[in-house]
């Protein structure tokens, strides 16, 4: 298959997924940040986390990344593209639910809600589920070594190194209610774990 029909899919996805956040959290950053745990581990995943983003795109537009290319087969872009697809289903329905109580870091804003209605009410990370998604997604359809599976690495890093701080310090701010929300949910997966 022709490379230009990953790097148009790239595009694409690449664009929902910074559009979904910005059109549902154009004011939430108007909302002051009262508790903050940026700690030197959260500032090196987020940098990671970005580069891993970028790489895709580097690779969509430039040949530097040329020397790992493969080539692209119609089952992996296929099954990458259900992924991609369900990953931004799952990142629009977290965003829209977490409302203003939306972070890109660890952070607590004034009059934070613990959210646990809506996709919450299934399990407690939908949206590291859904940029989980989004990244196998991205894996399968792009043909190349590096830049296919970057975004997927950093995303999976993020996820095992900050979900333990993130339920810590809901667990202090909720106490209980936090408690209770644990107790009856599972962290990624409905029923799974
Ligand atoms: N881990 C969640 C949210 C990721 S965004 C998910 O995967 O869906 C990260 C920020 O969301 C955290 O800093 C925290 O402030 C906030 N957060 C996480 N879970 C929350 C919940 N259930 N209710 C309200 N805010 C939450």
């Amino acid at each position: 298959m022709n490379p230009w029909f990953a790097k148009a899919i790239i595009l694409v996805a690449t664009l929902a997924i910074i559009i979904i956040p910005a059109s549902l959290h154009h004011r939430s950053s108007e909302v002051k940040v009262v508790k903050s745990r940026k700690g030197p581990l959260e500032r090196v995943l987020l940098t990671l986390t970005s580069l891993g983003f970028l790489l895709p795109l580097i690779w969509v537009a430039t040949p530097v990344l040329s020397f790992a290319d493969y080539p692209l087969r119609p089952v992996p872009f296929i099954a990458g593209i259900i992924c991609l697809a369900a990953g931004l289903w799952l990142h629009y329905r977290s965003h829209a639910d977490l409302g203003a109580n939306w972070s890109i870091s660890l952070e607590l804003r004034e009059k934070h809600q613990l959210v646990t209605r809506g996709i919450y009410r299934h399990a407690r990370h939908p949206m590291y589920l859904a940029l989980l998604l989004y990244s196998s997604g991205q894996t399968l359809v792009l043909p190349n070594w590096v830049a296919g599976p970057s975004y997927l690495v950093a995303v999976a890093l993020l996820f095992s190194l900050r979900v333990g701080p993130e339920e810590r310090m809901m667990l202090e701010e909720f106490g209980k209610d936090y408690e209770a929300y644990v107790a009856r949910t599972k962290r990624l997966v409905p029923g799974v774990w």
